[in-house]
């Protein structure tokens, strides 16, 4: 075994499991099944589970997502955690059904937008600490604060990141709430790795739920993922882990067995010294799908995706495949191509630049179409 000094986080009680204080290294996943769906999303939980997950996450959008979540919290004794996305106000109807509440800064903004932040967070801590639940401040590259991102220089995307969590951290900690920890994503080990070391850097007592996220499809998305996580928890930056991976719903056990066995590789040292995800290669990234996809065919489409481009494999080209059109149009930005999925319509993007919606059945006519003319562009 590898002896690791990891940083001196305080202790986080999230249900039946600690993180921090140097307790063993917890590791999450999330459902990606219709939370109404109370049969489909119990299953995939209790899946999770008996794959050995710390904890579950489930996201809550809605007043009937909420009501699913009180039955699906009678059906199991997994530890849940839930994502509160846009609707921040529906903490009040969830908190009592779990063990943890996910909030991300950036989706503060959505609701009562002359409502300050604080007075938000302050909701969320106060429910969080009558529920006795844990809360993860969520920052997520593709959906940061507005108004810390307009003080930055747009090519920089880590500062911003950095201060709207350590306000946050700021904040809770101004109203007594220290059951916290912090997460801070990207689609870019990379930026993952400089990230959290930067906010380690300054808050080392504070636990780190580390991920990379839009890793994609195995083999690619561990890879990816065991490059930022190696380079963290050989340093001793990470209390809690989860393994984004684009898979079937029957198959995200998958997420699991690949967080343990990285974290078990990094423990026996069988670690790589110098990792870079394929800095001058093709790039395909896609987002591990949630219950807002709204066609299944996503998870296929993101699979075919890889093998039409295959051709193209020496390209530093970035393709992003995202489930959703809440948050695919942001978290393609950064990409050279995206695609994000609605009902019926694939959704296309050059850049920053929408092309344009097309069916299931074209969309990889079109994007094959687009490709050919980045790479001839950036032969010329
Ligand atoms: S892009 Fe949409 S579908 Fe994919 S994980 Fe994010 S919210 Fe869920």
């Amino acid at each position: 075994m590898v002896q690791i000094d990891r940083n001196p986080t305080r202790e986080v009680q999230i249900g039946s499991v600690a993180i921090g204080n140097n307790h063993p290294i917890a590791v999450q996943s999330m459902t990606a099944t219709k939370t109404t769906d109370i049969d489909a999303t119990v299953a995939l939980v209790e899946l999770m589970d008996q794959a050995g997950a710390d904890v579950v996450r489930i996201a809550v959008d809605s007043k009937k997502d909420a009501q699913a979540l009180a039955e699906i919290r009678q059906q199991t004794t997994a530890n849940l955690s839930v994502d509160l996305q846009e609707n921040y106000r529906l903490v009040s109807l969830v908190a009592p059904h779990v063990d943890k509440i996910r909030y991300n800064p950036g989706h503060l903004y959505h609701h009562e937008k002359e409502k300050p932040w604080q007075e938000k967070v302050r909701l969320i801590a106060e429910t969080a600490r009558d529920h006795d639940c844990a809360i993860r401040v969520g920052v997520n590259c593709g959906s940061v604060d507005p108004a810390k991102k307009e003080k930055y220089d747009p090519a920089d995307s880590i500062t911003p990141m950095l201060e709207s969590a350590w306000d946050h951290c700021d904040f809770l900690e101004s109203t007594a709430f220290e059951r916290f920890c912090v997460s801070l994503k990207d689609s870019d080990p990379a930026k993952v790795v400089e990230v959290n070391q930067r906010f380690a850097a300054k808050r080392p007592d504070i636990p780190l739920h580390l991920g990379v996220t839009e890793a994609g499809m195995p083999p690619e998305g561990v890879i990816k993922t065991r490059i930022a996580f190696e380079q963290l928890i050989g340093r001793g930056i990470g209390d809690t882990v989860r393994v984004s991976l684009t898979v079937p719903n029957a198959e995200k056990g998958q997420e699991i067995r690949a967080g343990r066995e990285i974290l078990q590789d990094i423990y026996n040292g069988r670690v790589r010294s110098v990792v870079t995800f394929n800095p001058t290669g093709m790039n395909i990234i896609s987002c591990p799908s949630c219950s807002r996809v709204e066609n299944e065919a996503f998870v296929e489409l993101a699979q075919k995706v890889k093998k039409m481009t295959s051709y193209a494999a020496e390209h530093s080209i970035t393709i992003a495949v995202m489930g959703c059109r809440v948050n695919g149009p942001g978290e393609t930005d950064d990409a050279d191509l995206g695609l994000w999925c609605g009902p019926n319509y694939v959704n296309l993007k050059k850049g920053t630049k929408e092309l344009g919606a097309f069916s299931y059945d074209e969309i990889l006519g079109q994007l094959k179409t687009e490709l050919d003319l980045l790479i001839s562009g950036a032969k010329g």
